[in-house]
Order: C-alpha cells, then sequence, then structure tokens
C-alpha cells in the first residue's frame, strides 16, 4: 500500500482507503478520502471545518501499466462559518488535484492538452489511443481551447496579419507577441474597428508590424496612435522580389543579348604555360517567375484588401 500511495496525485491530501482491479473493464479502481482538516470557502475565503455531508466523484487518473486508473474520491461539503458571506454550503476544493466538476485529474488533463496541443484532434486521439488513454477528439480540442490565454499586460511589440477562417471566404486577424513569437488572440474580422478597439484595450503597445493593409494602418492610427508601424519582413522581400521581376522584366531583351554573347565567348585559360580553350560555362536555366506561389488564397486577398503604400 505505501507504494501505491507514492502514486495518488497528492498523498498528503488523500488518504488510500483500498484499491481493487476490474479486470473484465482492465481498470485499477482506488477509493481515496481527502483528509484536509480545514478548506476555504471560495466566496468569501474563510477557512472552516464544518463539515455538512460527504458524497464520492469519479474521477479518471492516469493509466497505471496497462490498467485504466479510476479513482473514487470521497469528499465533503461545508458550511461557510461567515455569517456574511451568501455562500452556505460550499464543495471543498483539491485545486493541485482535481478541477470543480471535473472527471479527470489534472495530471491527466496536462497530459491530454499536451497531446492536443501537438497533434491536434483527430491525430491526438489516435496517439491518445496507442498511449492507452481514453479520450476523444473533442475533448482534446476543449482541453486546448481551455489553455489560459497570457496576459497582454507586457505587450509592447507585437504582429498582425489576416488569416482566413475557411475556405478564404471569411478572415480574422491574429495578432502574435514578436518578443515570444507567441500567438497573443484572434480577432473576429480584419477591420480597422475590430483591431481599433482591441488596441484600446490594451494600452502600451510600442510597436506594431503589419501588412499594406490600409484598415490595419488606419487601425493602428486609431487605436495606438503613439504606435509605430513598420512593414513585415515578408511583405518587405514579397516587395523586393516584385520590383525586381519588373526591372528584369523591363530589360529583358538586353539580358538575353548579354546571355547569348556569353555563351558563344571562349575563354582562354594559362594552366602551367599551355594554353586551354575551354568550351563557356554552361549558363544556368533562367529563373521562372514562381506564379503557382500566388495561391488561390493570395489571390481573393489582394482582390479583396484595399492595399495602400506602407
Ligand atoms: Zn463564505
Amino acid at each position: 500500500m505505501e507504494v501505491l500511495k507514492s502514486l495518488l496525485p497528492d498523498k498528503n491530501l488523500l488518504l488510500l482507503e483500498s484499491c481493487n482491479i476490474d479486470e473484465e473493464r482492465r481498470e485499477v479502481i482506488v477509493l481515496v478520502s481527502s483528509v484536509q482538516t480545514a478548506v476555504k470557502c471560495p466566496v468569501c475565503n474563510e477557512a472552516t471545518h464544518k463539515i455538512h455531508s460527504h458524497y464520492e466523484r469519479k474521477i479518471a487518473d492516469l493509466s497505471w501499466a496497462n490498467y485504466g486508473t479510476l479513482l473514487q474520491l470521497r469528499v465533503r461539503k461545508f458550511f461557510c462559518i461567515n455569517t456574511e458571506c451568501k455562500r452556505r454550503i460550499f464543495t471543498e476544493r483539491l485545486t493541485d488535484i482535481v478541477a470543480p466538476w471535473a472527471r479527470r485529474t489534472m495530471r491527466l488533463a496536462s497530459r491530454l492538452t499536451a497531446i492536443g496541443l501537438a497533434s491536434g484532434g483527430a491525430a491526438g486521439f489516435r496517439l491518445s489511443q496507442k498511449l492507452g488513454l481514453n479520450t476523444s477528439r473533442n475533448t482534446l480540442l476543449n482541453l486546448v481551447r481551455r489553455i489560459p490565454l497570457p496576459s497582454p499586460d507586457s505587450l509592447k511589440i507585437i504582429g498582425v496579419d489576416d488569416f482566413c477562417f475557411r475556405k478564404c471566404k471569411t478572415y480574422g486577424t491574429i495578432v502574435v507577441n514578436l518578443e515570444n513569437n507567441q500567438p497573443v488572440t484572434l480577432l473576429k474580422d480584419r477591420s480597422s474597428e475590430t483591431l481599433s478597439s482591441w488596441l484600446k484595450e490594451n494600452p502600451g503597445i510600442q510597436i506594431v508590424s503589419r501588412d499594406r493593409a490600409k484598415a490595419y494602418e488606419k487601425g493602428i492610427k486609431e487605436g495606438a496612435p503613439d504606435a509605430i508601424q513598420v512593414a513585415d519582413r515578408f511583405h518587405l522581400l514579397q516587395n523586393l522580389a516584385q520590383t525586381l521581376y519588373e526591372v528584369f522584366g523591363i530589360y529583358s531583351k538586353d539580358l538575353k543579348e548579354v546571355e547569348q554573347l556569353q555563351n558563344q565567348a571562349s575563354v582562354i585559360r594559362d594552366e602551367e604555360n599551355i594554353v586551354v580553350v575551354t568550351s563557356p560555362t554552361e549558363a544556368p536555366p533562367p529563373v521562372k517567375q514562381n506564379k503557382s506561389r500566388t495561391t488561390s488564397c493570395q489571390k481573393k486577398r489582394k482582390s479583396s484588401k484595399n492595399l495602400g503604400a506602407t
């Protein structure tokens, strides 16, 4: 039993009562009781030890070997002794073990969340099955959605760009903290009003990197007038590539003549006093403009977005 105690989520707060194996369900059933002597009311934070009643929760936990684990957790309800508190009876909290009303331990939820983050819903579900974790695709996605967003209080340098929700018909805006490259939030559309409102709710931003959309330019001016607007690297390189393509297009005739002359010329090289006539170096194939990189999504973006100079 001592070994089994060490496997509990918290052996200081839980008392191991018994442990049985259900071979048919391939499950270890562990009966445990909470042994907290005093608990705090979740509303007024007043400590109390006045027990109202007991009840049992069934909580899934990490697998033990090839067996799933079910904790039959006996917890209590307490009276709040603060006469001014609006809550009269409350259930005890086991903050580091299980969330209120949750059906799995925190450590199991943490593992499933990690799988959901790394693999997504469908692939995460398949991986979970292989690892003996009983879950579903939607559960993984729900766990990922419940991860609290980082506090935007310290945001100073951000990047904004649009993304499509579905088949390039509706667009949203993603905001990224460029100091740690972590997404901060997703905005419902890519309008200047939405971006402006979000910036006003998150003051203190000093630099905003963006594309050439006028809606973003306007939204930043309205929402964070003191912030410096800069063009992001992708769009600078895109501008450079477009400009070079146009320039080479203007002089394409001259460039072809130079190329032909170069191919016809012979190069004489002196190798230890022996004059060798070598054939000209074969010119590399001309680089074609890779138009296929402009996806249908980007084409629609170009047509639907009002672009202006950065
Ligand atoms: Zn209270």
